[in-house]
Parts: structure tokens; C-alpha cells; sequence
């Protein structure tokens, strides 16, 4: 690897990858690494979860996206991403992650550890782009026996979960996705919301199987509830109802995730400590520190769900395009879905 980069790109997720393909079109070639494989995220992703976007919509670089089904699973995803690495030639160093970084005189310098390896290198770029996703931070409870071992903030293979008591908190998509299909892989489940009702974001497709599987007694519900603690074997809520112990031998916290807000503060990077956007020029993304661009969910800032694969794509275009590709991308932008 070499130590001096024109541009370095931070995550190799969907939006870092179409960032580089940008990038490779204007005829730089820009180094990618990422904390983890390429793809990270969607290698957490539930084995063979499908995505609810069309293909057409998580396409990068002009790529087709063929699928066997009407929507993507989870490994024709990967598939795709790294066959488009693949063939348009991107430097990609997965396993590398960047820990912080300072702005000088004549560029950026990068610390970045070697996970494999357990070392540290020092990259300088002139330009470095964070699309670092948020799927690595997890919004947590903070209840005493979070951290236990039956304990995840993570969807899971619904086939592990046969024959268990399961405690899901939360009732966003990747919540009601996982009650239905660990109901269905033989668990016996409790899904735990603080507010009342399903979120308005839940899809069409889940919401009416999930209501009437919970109004046949098949799913367990407890809404206006708070975790209190987690203990082994169960969770320990509260509701306007009382205490209760539900039966837990897994427990998901659903709750969300954020931007690695820590990294961007070490970086230099101002976060609006209202709605957690790091500071950025909407329309070249650049961040407050000169040469430090943002791309993809984090520019949503706590309202990731406001950028997906399916808008966050085009962001490339606005970091490394003219004025004519930025407009484009922007326009693309603006009839971002809310979901999650
Ligand atoms: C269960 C589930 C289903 C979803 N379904 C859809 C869907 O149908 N359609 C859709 O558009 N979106 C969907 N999403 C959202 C989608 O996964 C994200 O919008 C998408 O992954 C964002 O892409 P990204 O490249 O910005 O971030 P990510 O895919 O999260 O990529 C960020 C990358 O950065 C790396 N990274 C993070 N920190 C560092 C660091 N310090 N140093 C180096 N590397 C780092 C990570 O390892 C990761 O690979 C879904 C999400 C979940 C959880």
C-alpha cells in the first residue's frame, strides 16, 4: 500500500463503492478500505434476507443487478458488490480501519489499524472520504445486562432461534421482520415497544402479517413498555400496567443505529448536537475541515433512515462530479424514501 493517496475512501459499503467508481470516471483511483469485508453491513445482514428495494435501485456504476426473484437476497447483494469492485478495478484493503486523522498543511494524515495484522499505518490523502455507514453503533438501552452473551443488537438466522423463548425490542422493519420469521422457525416470541403501535414506516407486505399473527395469539406483544434490566433467561420490563419478567433465552435490541459520531469528533468534524449531522456543504459534501467529505447515511446524521443504498448512491457524483452530475445527484436525492 502506498502511504500517499491522491483521494482515500473510508468504507467499502454500497455508497464507498459507488464514491470510487466516481472518482475512477473523473481518472483518479482512489484507495478504499474498510473496517471489515467489503460490504460489511450486508454481510450482517440475516442469512438470505431479502432486500425491500427493487434491484434497480442498489445499482452502482451502471452495473446491472441480476437476481433470481423479484428483489435481492442478501447474498446476491454480495455477490454484486464485490463483482463490481472486481471489475472496475477498485484498490480495496478490507480489515483496515481508520481510527483518527489530522489535517495539515498540504493534505490529510490518516491513522489506520491493520486488524489482521494488529499494527498501525499512517496514510497522507489530499482528499478523504468518510462513508462509513452506521451499522458498527448500535443505539443502546443502557440497561444493566445489555452486554450479556444471549444478548444482540444484531438480526439473526431464524433457524438459530427454534424452539426459544425470543424477546425482540423495537417495531421498525428489521423488528417485526425478525418476530415473523423466528415465529415461523418455531420461537416463541415477545416484541417489546416502548410506544404504542407499529412504526407508520413498517412495510406493507409485514404489517398486516404481523398484526394478525399477534391477533391470533401467535406473536406476543407489549406496547407503552420499557426495558428495565436483562438478566439470563429473561427481561425485566415496566409498563403502565406494572412490572413483569418475560422469558428470554435471546434477546434483540432493535433499537437503531447512528454514525460513529466519536470518529467524525476526532477528525475535527463540528456534529449539530441537535440533529446529529456532521457539518457539511449539502451540495460537494465537503465537512467543515477542508479536503474531509461525508457520504451516505451519515450526512442524515440521527435520521439515517432518510438515506439508503437507493439515495445515498449518487453521492459520489456530488464529491467528485461537475456542477452539471452534482445538480443530477441532488435531483436524485429528492424524492429520498423514508423506511426504517
Ligand atoms: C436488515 C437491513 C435491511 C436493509 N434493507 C435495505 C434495502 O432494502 N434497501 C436499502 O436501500 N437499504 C437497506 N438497508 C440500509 C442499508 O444497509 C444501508 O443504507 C447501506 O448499507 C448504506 O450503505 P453505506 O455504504 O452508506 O454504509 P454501509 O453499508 O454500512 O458501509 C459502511 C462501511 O464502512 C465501514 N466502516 C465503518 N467505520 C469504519 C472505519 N472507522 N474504518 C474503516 N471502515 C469503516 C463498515 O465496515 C462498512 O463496510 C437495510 C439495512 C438493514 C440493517
Amino acid at each position: 500500500m502506498s502511504n500517499a493517496e491522491a483521494v482515500l475512501i473510508v468504507g467499502a459499503g454500497p455508497i464507498g463503492l459507488a464514491c470510487a467508481i466516481s472518482a475512477r470516471r473523473r481518472g483518479i483511483d482512489p484507495l478504499l478500505i474498510d473496517a471489515g469485508a467489503i460490504a460489511e453491513s450486508i454481510v450482517r445482514y440475516p442469512v438470505g434476507m431479502t432486500f425491500f428495494t427493487t434491484p434497480d435501485r442498489l445499482e452502482i456504476g451502471d452495473h446491472p443487478l441480476v437476481c433470481s426473484g423479484a428483489k435481492a437476497t442478501r447474498e446476491e447483494a454480495l455477490m454484486y458488490y464485490r463483482g463490481v469492485a472486481r471489475v472496475e478495478r477498485l484498490r480495496v484493503r478490507p480489515y483496515h480501519r481508520l481510527e483518527t486523522g489530522r489535517r495539515e498543511a498540504d493534505g490529510l494524515t490518516v491513522e489506520v489499524g491493520r486488524v489482521l495484522r494488529g499494527d498501525r499505518v499512517a496514510i497522507r490523502a489530499g482528499r478523504v472520504v468518510l462513508a462509513t455507514g452506521y451499522f458498527g453503533h448500535p443505539n443502546r438501552l443502557d440497561v444493566p445486562g445489555e452486554d450479556l452473551a444471549h444478548v444482540s443488537h444484531y438480526p439473526e438466522e431464524a433457524h438459530r432461534l427454534a424452539g426459544l423463548d425470543v424477546v425482540i425490542v423495537g417495531a421498525k422493519n428489521s423488528a417485526i421482520e425478525l418476530a415473523l420469521a423466528a415465529y415461523r422457525a418455531g420461537a416463541r416470541v415477545t416484541v417489546v415497544h416502548r410506544r404504542e403501535g407499529l412504526k407508520p414506516s413498517v412495510k406493507y407486505w409485514l404489517r398486516p402479517d404481523f398484526e394478525n399473527r399477534v391477533k391470533a395469539g401467535e406473536i406476543a406483544v407489549r406496547w407503552e413498555t420499557v426495558v428495565r434490566a436483562i438478566e439470563p433467561g429473561s427481561v425485566r420490563v415496566e409498563s403502565p400496567a406494572g412490572a413483569a419478567a418475560l422469558p428470554a433465552d435471546r434477546v434483540f435490541l432493535l433499537t437503531g443505529y447512528h454514525p460513529d459520531y466519536e470518529l467524525f469528533r476526532r477528525l475535527g468534524v463540528e456534529i449539530d448536537p441537535a440533529t446529529g449531522r456532521p457539518s457539511h456543504d449539502p451540495a460537494t459534501l465537503e465537512t467543515n475541515v477542508s479536503g474531509l467529505f461525508v457520504a451516505g447515511s451519515p450526512t442524515a446524521g440521527r435520521f439515517i433512515s432518510e438515506v439508503f443504498i437507493e439515495n445515498g448512491r449518487f453521492d459520489g457524483e456530488k464529491i467528485f462530479g461537475d456542477s452539471v452530475s452534482r445538480a443530477a445527484a441532488a435531483s436524485a436525492g429528492a424524492d429520498r424514501p423514508v423506511g426504517e
